[in-house]
């Protein structure tokens, strides 16, 4: 598994590459003689008669999965470099390891197209880990953060924080087009142009833009909106109209919910699924009427790392600096916070 948040650090850092991906093996508390992992992907969920169409990825054989309950939590498909295409530790290693040693090394600037989350965290991480690398940031909107329902002042300090920790800010930048090109001592750049007329030459070209969506083309139809997410009820069950919906959960990015997708949320989400199946266990063996959580919507919030600091927006307003980034990231972004609070116990070496 992979520490997809911390991916931007990834990106930067072999080293910390090496911690940001464990193999399930490797995670003691879940080495259970009850608990069977199968790597591969999910073609098809029948909900009418609970069985799973899984293709592993080892073997690349089709098996099936009867199940009692069903919780989907596939996310996002989201594109490279957004998050890394790697299906076993050995090639993430490469895939993030040959995109890391390209940027670090760089002599022109590497420049970072998209000012989301994502692009933001990506071009302050690298410039954070080797202050010699010119990083640009290039945003097609007059604010970064555009795409989000988050107020402006939310916005603005994620653009000063970038700017403060030495990553250069094109605001009203839209990419044109970029052509590979050979500099006078032979090493590969780019001519890159933007749609108003800027021209620039980098050594790297990260594109943060792609639209991602949610994985869930193995579902019937008739669970998800016309974007693809999932229409949970509140209590993370599927839709009425489905067959056996009580039986079939899903949580995370891939439910149709109000909020900006986050670890948080999804974390939650799962851990509600998990106690509203064991409700249902308990009606089921003892009679007793469920006692379902419910999620209730989730207003605009972020917690945004943008170097050695961090901005927050949440019920209690806006909060940034170093403290935030300590409080919401500690020094690996996430990693640790995530796992303890996975109760997974002794992180690995
Ligand atoms: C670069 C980056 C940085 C982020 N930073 C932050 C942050 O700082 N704070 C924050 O709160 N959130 C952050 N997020 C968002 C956060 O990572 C997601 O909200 C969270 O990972 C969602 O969890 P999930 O379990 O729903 O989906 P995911 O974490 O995407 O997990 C889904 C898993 O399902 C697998 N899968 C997909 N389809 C199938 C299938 N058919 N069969 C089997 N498996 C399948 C995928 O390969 C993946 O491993 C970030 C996201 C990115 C990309």
């Amino acid at each position: 598994m992979d520490h997809l948040i911390g991916s931007p650090l990834a990106m930067a850092s072999r080293e910390y590459a090496e911690k940001a991906w464990v193999e399930y093996k490797h995670v003691k508390v879940l080495q259970r003689p009850n608990v069977t992992f199968i790597q591969g992907t999910v073609a098809n969920v029948d909900c009418e008669n609970k069985k799973a169409t899984i293709s592993e990825h080892k073997t690349q054989k089709t098996r099936e999965e009867s199940y009692d309950f069903f919780i989907g939590t596939t996310g996002l498909r989201r594109a490279w470099p957004v998050a890394p295409q790697s299906l076993t530790r050995e090639e993430y290693l490469v895939e993030v390891g040959t995109h890391c040693d390209k940027v670090v090394n760089s002599t022109a600037p590497v420049l970072v197209v998209g000012g989301g989350a994502v692009g933001i965290e990506m071009a302050a991480e690298l410039k954070y880990l080797k202050p010699s690398v010119h990083v640009t940031l290039a945003h097609s909107r007059d604010k970064l953060l555009s795409a989000e329902p988050l107020p402006d002042m939310v916005k603005d300090c994620a653009c000063e924080l970038a700017e403060q920790g030495g990553v250069e800010v094109l605001l009203n930048h839209r990419l044109a087009g970029h052509t590979p090109v050979k500099s006078a001592d032979g090493s590969d750049l780019y001519e890159v142009e933007f749609t108003n007329g800027h021209k620039m030459t980098a050594s790297e070209v990260i594109m943060a833009i792609s639209r991602s969506v949610p994985s869930t083309s193995y579902l019937p139809q008739q669970a998800l909106n016309s974007e693809g997410y999932v229409n949970v009820r509140p209590t993370m069950h599927f839709p009425v109209e489905i067959p056996n919906a009580d039986a079939h959960f899903a949580a995370g990015d891939m439910i149709n919910w109000s909020g900006i997708k986050r670890c948080g949320g999804a974390l939650h989400q799962g851990y509600m699924a998990a106690v509203n199946i064991h409700q249902t266990m308990l009606q089921q063996l003892h009679g007793k009427e469920p006692e379902f959580l419910k999620l209730s919507e989730i207003p605009p919030m972020i917690g945004l790392a943008v170097g050695e600091s961090a901005v927050s927006y949440g019920t209690d307003g806006m909060n940034y600096g170093p403290q935030v980034m300590r409080l919401f990231f500690e020094e690996d972004l996430g990693f640790r916070i995530v796992w303890d609070h996975l109760r997974l116990s002794g992180v690995p070496k």
